[in-house]
């Protein structure tokens, strides 16, 4: 447990966490929303830093990022505590957990992870993942700077919702993010997630504007995100105000959590690509078994760059540098 960073102290050893959206305003011994952030005396406290659910080194195209050092590995850890509530949570048992209530937590120090993603052979650096990285802020930030000194990469699988300020600072140590957008609509986010679109749009623009890598996951949820005028809204959006190059990852749905609506047809992710890549340039279909949407294709001569077969990855249709090695086209970053 350490002191947490970005809050206010009221009257009365009230605080204001200001590191989300939220802003949630805690009494003396109450935790925040995400139940992970408490009001220790008038002090704010982050009680899963350095808790570590899990610590794995797992291919990049499984965050996914799909044009950032494809085929290489990544040490990926995650803690315990979300700032949403999706009510079709893919991974709840760590994510609506507080510390005590989670068992099996690992404690670790900055400095001795980064001495392990130091260690570990072919790793390329950390990934934040597994459970929302926002609320476990003031760790990520420490272990990404000193990743950064070691010339590791940092990478931010995240949903999006987390305030101006923190993001700035983040930005200065972050490589790569995977955003998860999860709709393109305020009554979804304030339904099913106890968010709100606005702040995640906003997180979107920061780091497109800050020059970093992004790509952006969608899960598609048969009957709840799945209207085709906002799906073609929230493209046109990014494909607008992001560019057309925004890598775009539609996912595939399994009930899970307190949702128990059928797994999405294989047809409405074909529909719904289709209207994505009508303008976007590279749109994937991830967590399915079948590879027809995987392969990363060069805009410019059309060749076949990249070619994936679960998490097998063949790149040598591109450059060392990342360039399509037939006509010299932009493709992915290396670094
Ligand atoms: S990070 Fe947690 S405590 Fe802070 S505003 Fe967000 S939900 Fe509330």
């Amino acid at each position: 447990m350490t002191e947490a960073s970005h809050y206010i102290r009221k009257d009365g050893q009230i605080v204001q966490c200001l590191l989300c959206p939220h802003n949630c305003t805690i009494r003396n011994g109450k935790e925040g929303i995400c139940k992970v952030r408490k009001n220790e005396n008038g002090m704010l406290m982050s009680e899963n830093y350095g808790k570590l659910t899990a610590i794995h080194l797992d291919p990049i195209e499984k965050k996914p990022l799909y044009h950032f050092i494809p085929g290489s590995y990544v040490l990926s850890v995650g803690s315990v505590g979300c700032n949403m509530q999706c009510v079709f949570c893919q991974n709840s048992e760590i994510s609506q957990s507080s510390v005590d209530q989670y068992l099996g937590l690992k404690t670790y120090r900055a400095e001795e992870l980064l001495q392990l993603a130091m260690q570990t052979s072919g790793n390329i650096g950390l990934a934040y993942t597994y459970n929302e990285p926002t609320v476990f802020y003031e760790f990520m930030l420490e272990t990404a700077m000193l990743a950064r000194e070691q010339k590791l990469k940092n990478v931010v699988v995240s949903n999006g919702y987390i305030s101006e300020k923190p993001l700035q600072a983040l930005l200065e140590y972050a490589d790569a993010f995977n955003i998860d957008l999860k709709a393109f609509d305020q009554t979804f986010y304030a339904k099913y997630a106890h968010a709100s679109l606005e702040p995640v749009k906003k997180c979107l623009l920061q780091i497109r504007k800050a020059g970093k890598h992004l790509e952006i996951t969608n899960l598609l949820i048969p009957g709840l995100n799945d209207n085709e005028s906002v799906f073609r809204e929230m493209i046109s959006w990014i494909n607008g105000e992001l560019g057309t190059d925004t890598i775009f990852h539609l996912s595939r749905y399994f009930p899970r959590y307190k949702l128990t609506v059928e797994s999405t047809p294989v047809s409405l992710l074909e529909n719904m690509y289709a209207i994505a890549a009508r303008q976007l340039t590279y749109v994937y279909v991830g967590n399915i078994r079948e590879n027809r949407w995987q392969d990363t294709y060069c805009p410019g001569c059309h060749a076949c760059v990249v070619v994936r077969d679960g998490y097998q990855v063949n790149r040598n249709g591109l450059t060392a540098d990342g360039n399509c090695s037939h006509c010299g086209s932009r493709i992915v970053a290396m670094g």
